[in-house]
């Protein structure tokens, strides 16, 4: 049986929807983007929701706008995608890395540490989906402390009067933060990644949700940033095609980074019926939670925690004890019968890059542990039982193996 990591959720509903924008007559940026937004701020309960093309791109785009200057530090976990750092140095700012905690997530505490008077932003990564502790970030932020030592230095920063936190939903659309907060609105910013991989894909794009505090006029800020994705010109493509409507002006240096309406399309489609495919999910994430709680050699994902609930994206599992060489072993295993998985993350400071730019793993000791123990199960709505159970024997068999019993 050949089980895929991770293909794209396709269905008639999604081929008729990208059908719809082919024939419209209108593919880019227009009425189907406005209603993704839509659906995205239903789902998440954000004030405003911008799409752009990809999570990385909408990064940059947030913390230009921010205002960072050469030396100003953005603090990161260590354990995440690469898109996370490398949005902060496209923007012009230095990440920070921090270590992680148990559950996969950046350590609140590292964090504290991490806070210098260069601090302009942090940007905490929902890993697998499960939500981090935004109380105690948002809290830390807030505390007279760590204000006093704030330095604005931008118009932006300067109403703020504190350090931005952006949320890396890349991985949480849907996940529950507490009671009556969804992911997307906890931080001043999230962002989510609607890449093919992804619980809700549009191909390629990302979604920005704004719950900047007042005086902020997220609104405003929705309209302004828009035009900043469409290189800063006044009137946007869809505007301009209505008759006597040619006129426009380029008011700033901005990005090309909108998203299209035929992309648009396959994820709107998806989010219509994303609570039937978030159930499918679960109940994939719950077999396998039930299935390796019997083997004391595994350790378990986090899933909910009182009123925090992943959005079941990743399903990571640990092997107690395992050395990275073992892991190895085992996924070798594993693929040998077909089974494709995978490992969530490689630590940044494990990449050539970011080893050249003077990071070193042996900073970051939790993350290189739930590094080395690590591999991700395939986890999606087309995995019916049978499939389910293969990959649980597939994997008990190739431990077994490794493991020598
Ligand atoms: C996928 C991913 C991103 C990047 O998303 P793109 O839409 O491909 O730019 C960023 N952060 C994390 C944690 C991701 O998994």
């Amino acid at each position: 049986m050949k089980i895929p990591f991770s293909p794209p959720y396709i269905d008639e509903s999604v081929i008729s929807e990208v059908t719809d924008s082919l024939k419209s007559g209108w593919i880019t940026t227009g009425p189907k983007v406005k209603a993704l937004e839509e659906e995205i701020k239903k789902l998440s309960g954000a004030k405003n929701v911008l799409c752009v093309n990809s999570w990385t791109s909408g990064a940059i785009l947030m913390l230009r706008w921010l205002g960072l200057k050469e030396g100003d530090e953005v603090i990161v976990p260590a354990y995440t995608y690469c898109a996370t750092a490398m949005s902060v140095l496209w923007a012009g700012g230095k990440p920070i890395m921090v270590d992680s905690d148990e559950d996969f997530n950046i350590s609140v505490a590292a964090i504290k540490n991490a806070i210098t008077e260069k601090t302009k932003a942090i940007i905490p990564v929902d890993i697998a989906g499960y939500p981090c502790d935004y109380d105690s970030i948002m809290n830390l932020v807030n505390s007279p402390e760590i204000k006093n030592k704030f330095h604005a230095e931008s118009s932006v920063q300067e109403k703020l009067g504190r350090i931005l936190v952006l949320n890396d939903a890349a991985h949480s659309l849907g996940a529950n933060y507490k009671n009556g907060v969804k992911t997307g609105s906890e931080t001043d910013v999230a962002i989510f990644s609607l890449h093919a991989v992804k619980n809700v894909t549009t191909a390629e794009g990302g979604a920005i949700c704004l719950n900047l505090p007042e005086p902020f006029d997220n609104q405003q800020l929705y309209a302004e940033l828009s035009m900043r994705t469409l290189n800063c010109q006044t009137k946007d493509a869809f505007t301009k095609t209505k008759a006597g409507g040619w006129r426009y002006d380029i008011v700033g240096q901005g990005m090309k980074i909108n998203m299209a309406d035929v992309n648009a399309a396959i994820g709107l489609a998806q989010i219509r019926q994303y609570p039937q495919i978030l159930k499918e999910r679960k109940r994939v994430f719950e077999t396998y939670s039930k299935a390796f709680s019997e083997y004391d050699w595994a350790i378990l994902p986090p899933s909910i925690t009182g009123e925090r609930e992943t959005s079941y994206h990743i399903f990571a599992l640990r092997i107690k004890n395992f050395s990275e060489e073992m892991r190895d072993k085992m996924i070798d295993e594993i693929s040998k019968n077909e089974v494709a998985v995978n490992v969530h993350f490689i630590p940044m400071p494990m990449l050539s890059f970011f080893k050249g730019l003077g990071y070193d793993i042996k900073n970051y000791p939790h993350a290189y542990k739930n590094y080395c123990c690590e591999i991700s199960l395939p986890i999606y709505p087309q995995l019916d039982d049978e499939k389910v159970q293969y990959v649980i024997k597939t994997v008990v068999d190739s431990y077994n193996k490794v493991a020598g019993k």
